[in-house]
């Protein structure tokens, strides 16, 4: 019987794999995929924090973010420039390998092409079952750690069945002609209540994306067709890949036995669907509390709830507010959009924006508490929602 059984080998699980076993306890991880993963449906964006505290002893970089542009609906532009680099785009398929690889050297046991099947929690123990291959087998754990992504309400312990609020990412690999920087682009012809991407990854390779909720195909095809048609990428015979992304924390994190982390969670930054800062940092949260709950034979819910506490003491307020701008943000038309940018670039804002010290990557509240204090942005703001 292993201490812990993490449930899903992305970056979160193999993250607090490692962690677990660093403190002496026996791990094993169950992942669903084959050890060389395939394409991962993910941009790849952390910003230089989560790089410098988590990730820096892998040499992941592919690409440093200092500047940005923004294009309205009707392709005006906003450009967000910071004198210091603000993100990374890392190479995100070695990420989760070089994740494993540390779980592994510390002496967690990894099982690829381990799909779980079903857990049964009992007064001593966890039973879980998984399929490899054909063949269904169990393995028996103190405690699991559910680090399964999107969807993750599939085992019966879970009273939330299904993630309500998420929308879906839709992702592409092109060739790109000459793109530099980041390029955001918003508007509802493009990705309605959310935006798409243009990212690239090196001088030849980019990365094409957006999120919807619905008819993430047809957009994700008009988003290329688009760009195509400004002569800025080229087909590179890539398929399109898919991925649900949790808007929403599920109403409890936590049951006898178990946590959940990361996705899986919802630990996910409302606006802008990144996870894998988030994720990280509520797996040093998840390390702890097991790591407590197991020295003291002690996996009841209540002990395990002091995860949930910690984690929703840092991210709760953050996420509430990020979601309240995403549902203001949703509901502008494209010309309210357009008049956003022309005003941000009127008044300066965004130069004020990006040379304060309210920026920040990761916790997009700080920075719309910022706007919101800037009479011209207030004012301008409402007035634009107003129409
Ligand atoms: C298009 C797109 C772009 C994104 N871009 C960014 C970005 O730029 N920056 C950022 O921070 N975040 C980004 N994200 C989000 C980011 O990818 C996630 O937040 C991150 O992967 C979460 O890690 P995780 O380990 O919690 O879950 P996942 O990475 O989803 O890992 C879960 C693992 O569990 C496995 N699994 C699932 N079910 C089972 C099962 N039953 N049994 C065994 N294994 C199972 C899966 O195979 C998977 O390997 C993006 C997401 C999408 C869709």
């Amino acid at each position: 019987m292993y201490d812990a059984l993490i449930i899903g080998g992305g970056p979160i699980g193999g993250y607090i794999a490692k962690g677990l076993a660093e403190k002496g306890h026996s791990v094993g991880v169950l992942e669903k995929g084959s050890e060389d993963r395939g394409k991962i449906c993910c941009t790849g964006i952390v910003s230089k924090n989560c790089y410098q505290t988590y990730l820096s002893d892998k040499d992941l970089i592919l690409k440093h973010g200092r500047s940005a542009k923004v294009y309205s609906p009707s392709g005006k532009l906003l450009n967000l420039n910071h004198k210091e680099d603000q993100a990374f785009i890392i190479d995100r398929n070695r990420l989760d390998s070089a994740i494993a690889a540390d779980a592994i050297e510390s002496g967690a046991d990894f099982f690829y092409n381990h799909a779980v099947k079903n857990l049964d929690v009992l007064s001593d123990r966890v039973f879980v079952e998984y399929q490899n291959d054909t063949r269904v087998s169990s393995v028996e754990a103190k405690t699991v750690i559910i680090a399964s992504g999107f969807n993750s309400g599939w085992f019966k312990q879970n009273r939330v069945k299904k993630d309500l609020n998420f929308t879906i990412g839709a992702q592409i690999e092109v060739y790109h002609r000459d793109t530099e920087e980041i390029e955001i682009y918003i508007g509802k012809h493009v990705a309605p209540g959310f935006f798409g991407w243009l990212v690239p990854l090196d001088d030849k390779r980019a990365l094409v994306g957006l999120m919807t909720k619905n008819n993430p195909n047809k957009y994700l095809k008009d988003f290329l067709t688009l760009l195509d048609e400004q002569g800025k990428v080229a087909n590179n015979g890539d398929k399109a890949a898919y991925r649900g992304i949790t808007l929403q924390p599920p109403q409890r994190t936590y049951g006898e036995r178990f946590i959940m982390v990361g996705d899986a969670a919802g630990q996910v930054k409302p606006l802008t669907g990144g996870g894998i800062y988030f994720g990280l940092l509520c797996a040093d949260m998840a390390i702890k509390t097991i790591d407590r709950a197991l020295n003291e034979d002690d996996l009841r819910a209540v002990k395990l709830a002091t995860y949930e506490k910690e984690w929703k003491q840092k991210l709760n307020k953050e996420m509430q507010i990020c979601r309240f701008a995403r549902g203001v943000y949703s509901q502008l038309s494209n010309r309210q959009l357009d008049r956003l940018i022309d005003i941000s670039n009127t008044f300066g804002i965004v130069d004020e924006i990006t040379a304060s010290d309210e920026l920040d990557f990761d916790f997009h509240s700080r920075v719309i508490r910022k706007a919101t204090t800037l009479p011209t942005v207030s004012k301008l703001l409402w007035r634009s929602i107003a129409g």
